[in-house]
């Protein structure tokens, strides 16, 4: 078994859009980045590599290479989840935390879940995507960002 743990944040700015776990959120700020800016699935996608030690985001899907640009974090971690398998690990289950002041989230999780169940191939049972404020405190209570962590379990391929 392995475990692996993922962290990132992105800004909130006006003209983009809110997509955490792959779901457009009603909001009048998105997340800024190269990508879709999922913050959730970025943090995600970091505990897997790590978990695997096969390095991070940044060094597989570069934020200079224009073929990222806009691209779906969805379409990124099925990509994470080819090199896994590739090394030979299959996920027992993926944990994350959204710490964001605004917009409320709690009626997204679902689809959130789904969404990332779908895109890994893992059961959504085993898929949890929980949120808390930091009650008003820091960059996320000011709402100048929201940050994720994420925690995931590896077994190896042949369990
Ligand atoms: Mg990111």
């Amino acid at each position: 078994m392995r475990i692996g743990h993922g962290y990132d944040v992105h800004r909130l700015v006006p003209g983009r859009k809110l997509i955490l776990g792959g779901v457009e959120i009603p909001h009048a700020l998105g997340l800024l980045g190269h990508s879709d800016a999922d913050v959730v699935t970025h943090a995600l996608m970091d505990a897997l590599l790590g978990a695997a030690a096969l390095g991070d985001i940044g060094q597989h899907f570069p934020d200079k290479d224009p073929s990222y640009a806009g691209i779906s974090s969805l379409v990124l971690l099925g990509k994470v989840m080819d090199l896994l398998h590739q090394a030979g690990w299959r996920v027992e289950n993926a944990d994350m935390t959204i710490l964001a002041q605004q917009p409320k989230l709690m009626p997204h999780i679902p689809r959130m879940r789904q969404n990332l169940s779908r895109a890994m191939g893992v059961p959504v049972s085993a898929i949890s995507v929980k949120a808390t404020t930091e009650e008003g405190l820091g960059f996320t209570g000011r709402e100048q960002g929201i940050a994720a962590h994420s925690v995931v379990l590896l077994e190896t391929l042949d369990k």
